[in-house]
């Protein structure tokens, strides 16, 4: 059986969500992380208090500016030194990152998300949020823009095993993200799903029925993570106190490829490992060995010959 690579001008086994936007807008697209000053219904008590065990005191948001500075300042800072790295030649996507992003009301949405969108050579516009936080209202003002945007919503669902959510204070069930998910994709709204795989308890079994799900959902876009044990957060303790124990770079980079086959080919892939933030990142260290991580996984592929979406018959003949 012969493979077809999902893009051959990227000699990667998986559908890169960064080749696909080079292609869309004609030259490379980055995103760029804001902080719109959200909170998030887990932390302010509506649905939790705490937060997510492992989510940082920034609300997940480790890289996004300070809420204290208008959007389009942390726009143009972030840009700045986007610019000195890869020149100026760029396409934008203003990222609403930190905590929930359509936690407000909607007047507050649309003056964030307009700023955002109104700032020098933007082409796009990611929003993350939960997928109990969307209401019809929020939903169609969404549909709205991405008939004018390239907006991508970003569902944080990490895994669909209920148990592991309530380990983890999510707070919100599978269930929850199905409705959330179907008000976005009924709308024609492109919606990318994270995971993390290395949650406690969670065997690889658990891990590839999330991707499984994931292949039958086919969402426009998806982002795997490592969980990070990051200082100062109720994962830290536990993890402190010997009840579980993290994920190997082997299982990690194994697991990774079981799931690329289980998902869609058109899925795009907008990221294989996280970026923890390294000064407060406890483990696993050698996630910050991101190149290993993810040459790992192009080796693997290799090895088994195998592309994204090959259990769904994908690339091959
Ligand atoms: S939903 Fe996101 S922002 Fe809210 S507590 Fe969990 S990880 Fe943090």
């Amino acid at each position: 059986m012969g493979i077809i690579l999902p893009d051959p001008a990227t000699n990667k086994r998986y559908n890169m969500q960064s080749a696909y936007l080079k292609k869309r807008f004609g030259k490379k697209a980055v995103k760029i992380s804001l902080n719109g000053g959200f909170t998030c219904p887990n932390i302010d008590g509506t649905k939790g208090t705490g937060g997510c065990i492992y989510c940082s005191a920034k609300g997940s948001g480790d890289f996004g500016g300070s809420p204290c500075r208008s959007i389009s300042e942390q726009f143009d800072e972030v840009r700045k030194k986007l610019v000195n790295k890869w020149g100026d030649d760029l396409f934008y996507i203003p990222y609403f990152q930190a905590n929930t992003n359509t936690y407000a009301p909607l007047d507050r949405l649309k003056r964030l998300y307009g700023e955002a969108l109104a700032c020098e050579n933007t082409v796009g516009l990611a929003v993350s949020t939960r997928p109990d936080c969307i209401s019809e209202e929020t939903a169609d003002y969404l549909a709205e823009l991405s008939r004018e945007t390239y907006l991508t919503v970003e569902l944080g669902l990490q895994t669909i095993h209920d148990g592991t959510a309530a380990l983890i204070n999510r707070c919100h069930t599978y269930s929850d993200f199905l409705r959330g998910y179907e008000m976005l994709e009924k709308r024609g709204i492109n919606v990318c799903v994270h995971i993390i795989n290395g949650l406690p308890f969670e065997t690889r079994e658990m891990m590839l029925a999330t991707a499984e799900e994931l292949g039958r959902l086919r969402p426009h876009a998806v982002k795997i993570h490592l969980l990070h044990i990051i200082r100062d957060t109720v994962l830290a303790e536990m993890f402190e106190r010997g009840e579980f124990a993290e994920m190997s770079m082997e299982d990690y980079i194994e697991t990774v490829c079981d799931q690329l086959e289980r998902l869609h080919p058109d899925t795009l892939i907008e990221r294989l490992t996280g970026d923890g933030d390294r000064e407060t990142l406890i483990a696993p260290l050698w996630s910050r060995d991101k190149k290993s991580v993810l040459n790992g996984i192009d080796k693997e592929m290799r090895r088994r010959n195998t592309v994204q979406g090959c259990l769904h018959g994908a690339y091959c003949n």
